[in-house]
């Protein structure tokens, strides 16, 4: 085992005391109460308060996702930093506008009214996020959480300990505990942290765990948001462009090599093209990572997988695969000791592969050759719906076809996983992988309640107070047609 990876083995995560999450989160009410009222501009100069320690810290940052996983420094740059600029930026130019009252017309039974929606915090957040984006996937939902002027709470996971580590020393000295407070610890803490009736959950993380998350919301009625995982199909259609597909795939496949929510999991590929993509998605994995798949394993572009654990299962995936009759087009380069698994291209899967039932979130990468786009779709609504559809064609045809018959939480059309990066749209999923979302005005949303107030000067509705009189009888009898 090199030295690189014997550093990434022996950081135990912290543990949070107990009795302290519960003090905290007592000490978050005043907060709470005070945070009401508070104005675009307070809440704007905490944003700045740990834009400027994500700053400050940036090194270390880059070092803590290194000594994680050796996620590499560039990506560490683009992938976990800037979102959080992007988020910071976007609610510096647009909170005053966010936090406006909406004022709405008058119904016909409203006429004489005023009404609006006011946009109030929810209260105490609490933000349980996971390991594949740890900074990323903490602090960016804090950013909304903060513009709506929610106190929060949080707790990364405990398979990233330096860069959770990391972030609860940022916290700390950028935020007092009654503002900000970062709980580091296994499922424990999280359980813990679960039993307190918070205002809003948002949870990131896996299906499974969103459930755990979802029943612990339900015993207070606490909201939540759930950003979760799925298998994300990827389809290339006979006319697309081959070249662009295998380049933006593999860059949105082998990022984190792998370990993205939103990776295009698998991939469907018309059969008259088949050959050729696979011919350009080897060619493209040479350019990105060396020029032969032993090369790949020195390629300082390339993350481990996370933990032994995923190592194990991943590669389980893969022999599952290969004992059930898959065949490896390239790849199968597996070091347990380095956690390390090449980018793996793998083709003629049978239908019982565990791999094409689990979310393989790693370098694994089916390809599936089709002739009728109807199979594809098919089987896309057969499963579970998924995170994020991709699709590449240059026929329209193809394309409207495909986004009006499937569902997925978020899609692109000739690119992949830059929907993420959209601070215009929502991000997140539905059904099985997710409820609700996040970014931009929509964090900002996920943390507010959008609270609806009449405000009445002279109502048709006090026709029909008691006592009833001819007159109100004989317009409630007109007014379903009318109004
Ligand atoms: P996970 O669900 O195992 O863990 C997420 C968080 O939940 C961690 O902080 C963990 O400590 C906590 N947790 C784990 N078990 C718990 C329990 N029983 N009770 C309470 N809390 C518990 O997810 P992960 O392995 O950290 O991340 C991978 C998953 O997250 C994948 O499914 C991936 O697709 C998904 N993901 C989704 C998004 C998104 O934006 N939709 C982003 C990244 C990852």
């Amino acid at each position: 085992m090199n030295k690189a990876a014997q550093a990434l083995e022996t950081t135990p995560v912290a543990s949070a005391d107990h009795d302290e999450i519960r003090r905290i989160f007592a000490q978050q009410r005043d907060t709470m109460l005070a945070w009401r009222q508070s104005t675009a501009e307070e809440r704007l100069a905490r944003i700045q308060r740990l834009v400027d320690a994500v700053e400050a810290h940036t090194d270390e940052i880059v070092a803590a996702g290194a000594a994680d996983f050796r996620k590499p420094a560039e990506e560490v740059h683009i992938t976990e930093i800037l979102p959080i600029y992007m988020e910071a930026k976007d609610a510096k130019r647009h909170l005053k506008k966010w936090m406006k009252s909406k004022s709405v017309p008058p119904t016909r039974m409203m006429l004489g009214t005023k009404a609006y929606m006011q946009y109030e915090p929810k209260g105490r957040a609490l933000i349980i996020s996971p390991w594949n984006y740890p900074l990323n996937l903490s602090f960016g939902p804090l950013v909304s959480a903060l513009a709506a002027g929610c106190p929060t709470i949080l707790k990364p996971s405990e398979m990233t300990p330096n860069m959770s580590a990391l972030m609860a020393k940022i916290v700390r000295e950028t935020f007092d505990p009654s503002e900000v407070a970062l709980f580091e610890g296994e499922v424990d803490v999280s359980q813990t942290l679960l039993d307190l009736p918070f205002d809003h959950i948002f949870f990131t993380g896996s299906p499974q765990v969103g459930k755990i998350v979802m029943a612990a919301a339900a015993k207070h009625l606490t909201s939540v948001t759930l950003e979760l995982g799925g298998k994300s199909p990827t389809i290339i259609d006979e006319s697309a462009d081959v070249d662009l597909a295998a380049r933006t795939i593999m860059w949105g496949k082998y990022t984190n090599n792998g370990q993205t929510c939103i990776a295009p999991d698998h991939i469907y590929v018309h059969n008259s093209i088949r050959e050729k993509f696979v011919h350009a998605a080897v060619e493209t994995l040479k350019k990105y990572y060396g020029d032969s798949v032993e090369k790949h394993k020195e390629s300082p572009f390339l993350a481990r997988i996370v933990n032994h654990n995923h190592t194990h299962r991943i590669s389980g995936l893969l022999d599952d695969a290969k004992t059930r009759g898959a065949r490896v087009l390239y790849g199968d380069d597996v070091d347990h000791d380095d956690r390390y698994i090449a980018p793996t291209l793998l083709t003629d899967l049978p239908a019982d592969a565990k791999i094409m039932e689990e979310e393989i979130f790693g370098p694994l990468l089916p390809i599936i050759g089709y002739d009728d786009i109807d199979e594809v779709i098919g089987k896309i609504n057969d499963a579970p719906k998924p995170l994020a559809l991709y699709i590449w064609s240059k026929k329209d045809d193809n394309i409207r076809e495909v986004m009006q018959r499937t569902s997925s939480g978020g899609a692109c059309i000739n690119h992949a996983v830059v929907h993420f990066l959209h601070g215009n749209l929502p991000f997140g999923g539905v059904n099985n992988s997710g409820i609700g979302s996040g970014h931009g005005e929509f964090g900002f949303k996920a943390f507010s309640h959008e609270r609806a107030v009449v405000r009445t000067r002279f109502m048709m509705a006090r026709l029909f107070f008691p006592p009833y009189t001819k007159l109100s009888n004989a317009i409630i009898k007109i007014l379903p047609r009318s109004i």
